[in-house]
């Protein structure tokens, strides 16, 4: 009995904050929160779509998750705050806090706080060969290289703080996977570094588009990448195609999803024609097959 008062108080402690994860029915009472997430068991490496219900209605909600912070819309058919997020694949396995903070509609703050738990996922390792001036490049190339990571840094910073993207994220060709997110790669018998983006075995010459709505930052020939497109979703959400054989967009210039920015091809360091597609969030790079397979709502967008 006395166990019993105690799980009932410390639920109503707890808010009785429901998650897929855990199989428990939502049970949004008076003075309770719900936050919910997909995937239902998140990995190092995975995106992650945080859905919350506040006990009272809000203003507006952010939160912060792992060092970042996270940015909400309200999705007015489910009537919950919906934001996305990611875990690195660095992140420990571990239970995190996903601190929520919303604004009252008469002003004042309120907050609460829920532990998400991050899995570990092992991911396999394969070998690759390649030309060897990518895996030893020579002062002159090296020289090039450096000035591109400069480039990518300063272009990576400049995604437009609202929100681009709106609804589902969706494919970027039609083609068979050929690598998975995460794989750890040897080139040339040494190991380099996880694969952080995700392949396609398209023909070279297969029309590449854009997953969804944003502005393109970047559109040009970069020594690794090859002919690279790189869309802003805003929030510091950005999406990265790879090994183009041509490019039919400009820097500065919006794009929609299922527009055409380019074919596909094996320029850069690739051992053969196919399209690397990578989501860079915020400084980490996340499982793109994961990003498509969320159930984004399809409100507005851009507020
Ligand atoms: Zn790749």
């Amino acid at each position: 009995m006395l166990l019993l008062i105690l799980l009932l108080f410390s639920a109503a402690a707890h808010g009785q904050a429901a998650a897929r994860s855990v199989g428990r029915p939502a049970s949004p009472g008076k003075n309770s929160w719900t936050v919910r997430w997909e995937p239902a068991k998140l990995v190092n490496g995975a995106p992650v779509l945080f859905r919350v219900r506040p006990a009272a209605r809000l203003k507006s909600l952010s939160a912060r998750w792992l060092g970042h912070p996270v940015y909400f819309d309200y999705d007015q058919p489910s009537k919950t705050w919906y934001g996305l997020a990611g875990v690195s694949l660095e992140t420990r396995p571990g239970d995190y806090p996903l601190e929520l903070e919303g604004a009252a509609p008469r002003g004042g703050r309120v907050r609460f706080q829920r532990r998400v738990a991050v899995r570990r996922m092992r991911y396999p390792a394969i070998s690759l060969t390649v030309a060897q001036k990518y895996v030893a490049p020579d002062p002159e190339i090296l020289a090039r290289v450096e000035q591109e990571k400069a480039l990518k840094q300063e272009v990576f910073a400049r995604s437009a703080p609202e929100r681009e993207w709106a609804g589902k994220f969706a494919a970027p060709v039609e083609a068979a996977i050929s690598d998975q997110f995460g794989t750890q790669r040897k080139f040339n018998g040494v190991l380099q570094s996880s694969h952080q983006g995700l392949d396609y075995g398209a023909p070279a010459g297969t029309p590449v588009a854009a997953t969804n709505r944003g502005t393109v930052l970047l559109a040009r020939d970069l020594f690794y990448e090859g002919n690279c497109v790189v869309v802003d979703h805003g929030q510091g959400l950005l999406t990265l195609y790879l090994h183009l054989s041509e490019i039919k967009v400009k820097e500065g210039e919006r794009v929609r999803r299922g527009q055409e920015l380019g074919l596909s091809g094996a320029s850069g360091r690739a051992t053969g024609p196919h399209l690397h597609v990578a989501v860079r969030w915020q400084g980490v790079y996340l499982n793109p097959a994961t990003l498509l397979r969320l159930r984004l709502p399809s409100g507005a967008g851009g507020k």
